[in-house]
């Protein structure tokens, strides 16, 4: 067996579970509306279908005060159980086992009616809670007792009691967010009385033959939050109050150092995981940026956890644990790390999804079928929308061609992957090579398509991607202006001092890449961890460091013409991300800014009405693409059925999200 620790069962008393991967709690937005449980059943039926040990649904407030948003998920009355008893039956018929996680937002409630220990306002809602009175802290634990006891009735196999991420249960345990001077503030000892009190009567309520898994926040990554000494007393209250297995929590949604996006390393934190055994004698359950088995069973062997929790990565794959108990750990369809289709959908109040599996929660809607009528097909690109949709017209049984003028698959794809801390967009190439290989896609690489070489096809889909903008100014010609193209995939020499025109996702991305110094730091987690300023000694309060970046491999200006600072419209929960890391390289990011010409001293720009010298080497523009569809009417006129996807369609705001959904969603509608 290669994974030998990954797929070892664990014996919890009552229950055995077939491995070790449990599917972490994740918000869909299929929680909020009793009319969307069937589509929640099927979403986490098709995991169970798919192996996974343990399954946890998304939060769901005990409380109409501990809602998330308003009318937000909550199971605390009566007529709340028969909407989950669909989703316990889904996944118990397949065999499945699931949690219900109860999750009290507390100060994070984006509602006017949220509590808190003190009436202190998180710096990330705009709603300043109300303080919990001695009543409203009893009704508050009792709350958590009545979800768990009607979770018992709808027929979960336990409750995961959120206690981390700066939820009410982590405001609870530090000053910053309890300043509270009674039975429940005031001390260490005070504050720990709230989650040790939820999980002791819990257990009382709802007997021994119940699972209760504890969220713990290991790290809480925030200025005053818990000391590690702190941590390890909880642990061991709670423990002792009755749960069945600890899981890890690392940083609170406040925190300023990144968690899960794609540009952090690896399995970053189970370290922190295993500081924790021999401390408590319960299972312990690890998380963050395990995405593959070969990194959960080095995880697992080396002892740093009993269990590892994925979240994202069952989203992209439903069938990971069964790929991977086949020894198939190539055909998984990897998660990037993106929070694309995932978590930035659920800030932005939209169901989620995922960018390389736009199925999943979906799986009752997008259904991929046999085709009706079996067709000759020509795809003509083989980028991220090409690849969806050649795939899945070959998976429903057409006879499928995909051109490629370039040597290998992927098209844009293949210059994300350079970016430093993006690597792992290469393993949705891995996927898709995987993918043409098993269903013997007729794939012509080197291959530039015309109208000509297009004929006799039934259907021609054409993922010809984009072209970038240039810019006109006097200047724009010379040798020391380059496209993102020429620094990203054809290596062109790059001088000391750069400037970027367009600071869109590829501005930033260009930036990184001239700024870091190879290897990237996503390689290596001690020198991520010092440069974000995660104290891996445990020593600091908190898990804080001072950070400490390394020096810029180059002077950059990131420019451009619209007003205001450069970066606003990244991704919801990414994009702050990349700001922190472009200003911590000393990288001069610059709005409104005129571009008039370049010579040999530099660009010339007018910022406020005033010209200045930029005094650059090298000048880089990522100013935006169109469409590249120049076939398409010849191909028309031709009488060819022609199709546009991707950027070939449209341009403005393409990402591979919208790319390989709508590559997958004509696949199955030909
Ligand atoms: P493309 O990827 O451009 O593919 C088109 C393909 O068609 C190319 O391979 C081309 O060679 C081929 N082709 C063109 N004409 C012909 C012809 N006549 N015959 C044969 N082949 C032809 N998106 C995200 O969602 N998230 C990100 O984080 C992200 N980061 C990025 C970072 C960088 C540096 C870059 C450059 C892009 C990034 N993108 C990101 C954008 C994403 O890669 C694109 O949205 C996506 O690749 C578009 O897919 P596509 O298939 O439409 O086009
Ligand atoms: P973009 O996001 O549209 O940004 C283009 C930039 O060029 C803007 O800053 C724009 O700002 C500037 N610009 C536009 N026309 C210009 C002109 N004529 N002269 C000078 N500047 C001009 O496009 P992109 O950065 O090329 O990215 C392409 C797509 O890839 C994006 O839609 C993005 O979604 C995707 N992508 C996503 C990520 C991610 O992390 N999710 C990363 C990379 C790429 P001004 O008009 O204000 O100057
Ligand atoms: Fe992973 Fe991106 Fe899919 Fe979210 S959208 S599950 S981060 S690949």
């Amino acid at each position: 067996m290669t994974y030998p620790h990954l797929l070892a069962p664990l014996d919890l008393g009552h229950l055995s579970l077939p491995n070790r991967v449990l599917m972490g709690s994740m918000h869909t937005g299929l929680e909020d509306r009793a009319r969307d449980f069937d589509k929640l059943a099927a979403y986490f039926a098709e995991r169970a279908r798919g192996g996974v040990g343990l399954i946890v649904t998304g939060g769901f407030a005990p409380s109409i005060e501990g809602w998330l948003a308003p009318f937000a998920g909550r199971l605390s009355m009566p007529w709340h159980v028969a909407r989950h008893r669909k989703v316990t039956r889904a996944v118990h018929a397949e065999g499945g086992r699931i949690c219900l996680q109860i999750l009290h937002a507390g100060r994070y409630g984006y509602h006017p009616l949220s509590v808190a220990p003190s009436a202190i306002k998180s710096p990330i809602t705009p709603f300043k809670p109300r303080a919990l009175g001695a009543r409203g802290i009893a009704r508050t634990i009792e709350d958590f007792v009545n979800c768990a006891r009607k979770a018992q009735d709808a027929g979960y196999d336990g409750v995961e009691v959120m206690g981390s991420e700066g939820y009410l249960i982590n405001q609870f345990l530090v000053e910053r967010s309890n300043q509270r001077s009674d039975n429940w503030g005031g001390s260490v000892e005070k504050r720990q009385r709230f989650p040790v009190e939820i999980v002791r009567r819990m257990r009382a309520a709802v007997g021994p033959g119940f699972l209760i898994i504890y969220r713990l926040s290991m790290l809480d990554l925030v200025e005053a939050g818990q000391s590690w000494p702190e941590i390890v007393a909880l642990a061991k209250k709670i423990e002792s109050a009755g749960a069945s297995l600890l899981n890890t929590g690392i940083g609170w949604h406040e925190a300023r150092v990144p968690t899960i996006v794609t540009s952090v390393p690896r399995a970053a934190f189970t370290w922190v995981t295993r500081r924790l055994k021999g401390e408590v004698t319960l299972p312990l359950i690890t998380t963050n940026r395990i995405n593959m088995p070969e990194i959960a069973e080095r995880v697992l062997a080396a002892g740093d956890a009993d269990m590892v929790s994925m979240a994202r990565p069952l989203l992209a794959d439903p069938h990971w644990v069964r790929k991977a108990s086949e020894d198939r750990s190539d055909d998984i369809n990897t998660c990037i790390a993106c929070n694309q289709a995932c978590l930035d959908h659920v800030f932005e109040n939209k169901r989620a999804s995922c960018l390389v599996n736009p199925r999943a929660c979906h799986e009752t809607e997008l259904v991929v079928g046999p085709a009706g009528v079996r067709k000759r097909i020509a795809v003509v690109g083989a980028g991220p929308a090409g690849l969806s949709c050649a795939t899945t017209l070959a998976e429903r049984g057409h006879a499928v061609s995909l051109f490629e003028q370039a040597a290998q698959i992927g098209g844009q794809f293949n210059m994300a992957k350079r970016i430093p801390g993006k690597e792992e967009f290469a393993e949705t190439l891995r996927y898709y090579a995987r993918r043409i290989d098993q269903l013997k896609l007729d794939l012509r690489l080197s291959t530039m398509a015309t109208a000509v070489s297009l004929q006799g096809f039934d259907d021609v889909v054409l993922a010809t991607g984009v072209t970038p903008r240039s810019i006109t100014i006097p200047g724009s010609e010379d040798a020391n202006v380059l496209s993102y193209i020429d620094v990203l995939r054809d290596n062109a020499a790059v001088g000391p001092r750069v400037a970027i025109i367009g600071a869109g996702g590829i501005g930033f991305d260009v930036a990184e890449f001239l700024v870091e110094r190879a290897p990237s730091p996503t390689t290596d987690i001690a020198r991520w961890a010092r440069e974000w300023g995660v104290d891996t000694t445990l020593t600091q309060r908190a898990g804080l460091a001072i950070p400490a970046p390394e020096a810029p491999l180059r002077q950059i200006w990131l420019l451009q013409r619209s007003p205001g600072k450069p970066g606003k419209r990244l991704n919801r929960t990414t994009g702050w991300v990349h700001r922190a890391t472009l200003k911590a390289k000393h990288v001069t990011m610059l709005g409104g800014v005129a571009y008039e010409r370049i010579d040999e001293q530099g660009l010339h720009v007018r910022i406020d009405d005033e010209p200045h010298l930029l005094a650059v080497d090298t000048i880089v523009v990522c100013a935006g693409q169109e469409p590249n569809r120049g076939l398409q009417a010849e191909l028309v006129s031709a009488g060819i059925k022609t199709h546009l996807i991707g950027g070939a369609d449209v341009a403005a705001e393409l990402d591979a999200k919208r790319a390989i959904e709508q590559g997958m969603r004509l696949a199955n509608a030909i």
